[in-house]
């Protein structure tokens, strides 16, 4: 199920996507839904439903998410899409042919978290308990299949130390590089005793393992629409070893080019606590939506804390920002702009390109990922001098009429500007103050309603 974690995630991707796109680059946005494995299989059974059935009724909600927080992805990929199952095959066929995959399988006993979907080394347990899953791991033993990924140490430290393959922030780059230079051991990609998975084309009594299966579907994508390497990937903590190890190794064995760059965004906790069901703190992305508006709930995420560090989100903190930046600060500036034109009967005429005064503006803090940086320069900087310019001009005030002109012109023209920088966060509200700040200028009902 969607929660805001996902949609965190979601929303910067769409911002940055929307960022290049306006600059005129043909940026695309990949995202979607991990369906094979014994997780889904097991909350399938739970909820009483066969495996496809239920990833259609997940994917379904996921996709219906986006639609309300207008995320404009260019492709919602599902592991059980027929083009990734076949290129998740083909990709692990490559492995095999070259040799990164054993040629039989290896006999492998352990304890497995189905939680996790992989066999638990005794340091990961805590009094024999997955301390993530607040379960016991199951013995198992079986015949897997493995990738060589021992074999890669040397390779990857000196891409990754290089940032050849460039890993954000750099306290996490760090982290990984710490974790591979302790040495990496040889991985299952393979198992025996699940069906719900792609089987691998070289032995269709193995299905791939999830984990190894799912991150293909970056390739799956990218090499069909011809835009491969990909220039990023968005990731929350928790998977970055498969994505800056794993993923990189594997694209390596088929002489493949790596991505750009792998950037983990930071976890959050909802006042002070991990998000829960049994504490009842789990906040939807439609109860967001809900109380802000699209626009409002985008901005709320991306402006709580810097994106790439943990933080803490609280009903309290979204209402302030929402008040404070959208309701007083935006909005209000907005509403007074309008007023202010539609009693002097201004008139916007030969309006810049809006495109083109974004690109006088194109440096922005959002290339670097510090989205929470270019909010505040946006709010600091360019809202804050207009309401400065406003109060110290007095339009109201002004009597010569050529003056008056003069000075709503400025204002009305830094407003549209205003508006350019903020539409990869706020789309909708972007739009809405172009179109009322053209032409005849007519105060309408307040963009942010303020919440009491
Ligand atoms: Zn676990």
């Amino acid at each position: 199920m969607p929660h805001i974690g996902h949609t965190y995630t979601t929303v910067a991707a769409d911002v940055l996507a929307r960022f290049y796109k306006q600059l005129g680059y043909d940026s695309r946005l990949l995202t979607g839904t991990d369906e094979h494995g014994a997780k889904i299989v097991e909350a399938a059974k739970k909820n009483g439903r066969a495996p496809k059935e239920y990833a259609d009724e997940i994917s379904e909600k996921f996709k219906q998410s986006w639609k309300l927080f207008n995320i404009e992805y260019s492709r919602f990929i599902r592991t059980t899409d027929e083009d990734h199952i076949k290129i998740a095959q083909y990709f692990l066929q490559k492995l095999y042919d070259k040799g990164a995959i054993d040629l039989k399988p290896r006999l492998y006993k352990g304890l497995y978290c189905i939680g996790h979907e992989k066999f638990m080394s005794p340091e990961e347990l805590v009094d024999g308990i997955c301390p993530d899953h607040k379960t016991k791991p199951v013995e198992h033993s079986e015949e897997n299949y493995y990738f060589k990924l021992s074999s890669f140490t040397k390779e990857l430290e000196e891409i990754i130390t290089s940032d050849k393959l460039k890993i954000q922030p750099s306290s996490k780059k760090n982290e990984i590089l710490g974790k591979l230079r302790q040495g990496l051991e040889d991985i299952s990609v393979s198992r025996a005793s699940l069906e719900w998975g792609i089987p691998l084309p070289f032995d269709k009594t193995h299905t791939a393992y999830v984990w190894i299966e799912a991150l293909i579907n970056y390739y799956t994508y990218g090499s069909q629409e011809k835009v491969w390497p990909a220039d990023l990937h968005l990731v929350g903590k928790d998977i970055l070893w498969f994505h800056t190890i794993i993923w990189p190794a594997m694209l390596l064995s088929i002489g493949e080019r790596l991505p750009k760059e792998v950037f983990a965004h930071g976890f959050f906790t909802i006042n002070g606590q991990k998000m829960s069901k049994t504490i009842g703190n789990v906040i939807s992305p439609k109860q967001l939506v809900d109380k802000y508006g699209v626009d409002g709930a985008r901005y709320v995420l991306l402006a709580a804390f810097p994106f790439g560090e943990d933080g803490d989100f609280s009903w309290d903190l979204f209402d302030r920002l929402y008040n404070s930046d959208l309701a007083n600060g935006l909005g209000n500036l907005a509403a007074r702009l309008a007023k202010l034109a539609e009693t002097s009967e201004f008139k916007i005429t030969n309006a810049e390109n809006p495109k083109e005064i974004y690109r006088k503006a194109q440096k922005s803090a959002i290339e670097e990922l510090k989205f929470h940086d270019a909010l505040n320069n946006i709010w600091l900087t360019d809202i804050g001098s207009l309401d400065k310019h406003i109060n110290q001009e007095q339009p109201w005030s002004i009597k010569d009429k050529k003056r008056l002109q003069e000075v709503l012109r400025y204002e009305i023209e830094e407003l549209r500007s205003i508006a350019l920088k903020i539409y990869p966060f706020m789309p909708q509200t972007a739009e809405k103050i172009l179109k009322q700040f053209s032409g005849e200028i007519k105060s309408s009902p307040p963009l942010f309603p303020r919440i009491g």
